[in-house]
């Protein structure tokens, strides 16, 4: 559960989703773009999802749909189930 962070009081639901020049993570509930590191992920998997982000509209929809959707398991993965995590995929 996180505080404070969007304009929701609590939040522990959230979306992976692209879009130009934001973080990769939204509140699922009121669609504030968070801040990456208000997540207790790893140096690395910021890394992955900031790349990933930052390589949005310059690759083929599908391959990054396939990466967005692996991130966000390895997303999953290191949140536990304290969050529920959604993937948006690109149209
Ligand atoms: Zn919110």
């Amino acid at each position: 559960m996180l505080k404070d962070v969007c304009n929701c009081e609590f939040t522990n639901s959230f979306k992976i989703e692209a879009d130009f020049a934001a973080d990769p993570i939204w509140c699922n509930i009121c669609g504030w773009n968070l801040d990456i590191d208000e997540f207790p992920l790893t140096d690395n998997l910021k890394d992955e999802l900031y790349q990933w982000a930052k390589q949005y509209k310059k690759i083929p929809i599908n391959e990054h749909n396939v990466i967005g959707k692996n991130l966000t398991e390895k997303v999953k993965e290191e949140l536990k189930s304290d969050y529920r995590i959604v993937f948006i995929p690109d149209k």
